[in-house]
């Protein structure tokens, strides 16, 4: 594949990211738009993606849709709302994301049920309704954000790791799905990344997964943001079903 070095990596390209409105989907909203990219922010509180939106440039640039991934019909309107702004859907990033963490011992049913509906079921709506979409167009990359969690397991995510897990299966086999319709669908593993979900951690548990880290510090979300854009972009043009760690070296 050639590549003309002068064009921005996603030149008139449009994205859908959820879970957009802060932390890691924002940082992936902003380099998008930045390589320009038309993005559309996902997020549960419509003010906070309309904030972002506006934040990246505004109507030519972003627009923020209230959407809650568990909903497929919400998932529905997201990817539609793409296509209505800006004509196409070229790149579909399943981020949105949630911890209820607790032991076995603890967690009751509903923390468990949450966690598995908000990344299994909301990365598979977000997977399957944009490559019914991107088939069409013979043409699209999908990438869905997992966690090292989900390689190694964690004592207090039992809901989480076996989640982010199964976004990797679940990453394989729609791969194999969609390979031969020009569709690639690959995964990123972050580690510990300094965003609102790891801040609500416990300093002391924070401290503990710090040391075990042999780049001895917490990625930032941009760190998350240039892997997803080079999955995104043709720069990974023959890849499909990968799993990329960014973990700064922890658990490889
Ligand atoms: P974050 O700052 O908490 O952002 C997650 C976003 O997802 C929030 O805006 C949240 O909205 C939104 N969201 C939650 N449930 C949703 C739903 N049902 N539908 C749509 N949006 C929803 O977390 P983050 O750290 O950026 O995490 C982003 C992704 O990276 C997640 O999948 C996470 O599991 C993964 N990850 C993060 C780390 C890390 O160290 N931070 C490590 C590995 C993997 P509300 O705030 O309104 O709930």
């Amino acid at each position: 594949m050639e590549f003309d070095v002068t064009r921005p990596l996603l030149a008139d390209k449009t994205a859908v990211i959820t879970g957009a409105a802060q932390g890691i989907g924002y940082a992936i909203a902003e380099l998008f738009v930045s390589e320009g990219a038309r993005v559309v922010i996902g997020d549960l509180d419509a003010d906070l993606a309309a904030v972002a939106a506006e934040k990246l440039g505004g109507q030519a640039a972003a627009v923020g849709v209230r959407c809650d991934v568990t909903q497929s019909g919400d998932v529905d309107a997201l990817l539609s709302a793409a296509i209505d702004a800006f004509g196409t859907l070229d790149v579909v990033v399943n981020n949105a994301g949630i911890t209820r963490d607790a032991t076995m011992r603890t967690m009751t049913e509903d923390q468990f049920d949450q966690v598995i509906a908000v990344h299994l079921k909301g990365t598979w709506n977000g997977t399957r309704k944009a490559a019914a979409i991107m088939r069409e167009a013979e043409a699209g990359a999908i990438v869905n954000v997992s966690s090292i969690s989900g390689k190694v397991g964690m004592a207090g995510q039992t809901n989480y790791s076996a989640a982010k897990a199964g976004i990797v299966g679940m990453t394989k086999a729609a791969a194999k799905e969609m390979a031969h319709h020009g569709v690639r669908v690959n995964a990123i593993q972050p580690g510990l990344i300094r965003t609102a979900m790891t801040e609500a951690m416990p300093e002391r548990i924070f401290a503990e997964k710090l040391a075990g880290i042999p780049m001895q510090r917490a990625g930032e979300p941009s760190e998350i943001a240039s892997v997803a854009l080079f999955l995104a972009s043709d720069l990974s043009s023959y890849m499909t079903g990968t799993v990329l760690e960014v973990t700064g070296g922890r658990f490889m």
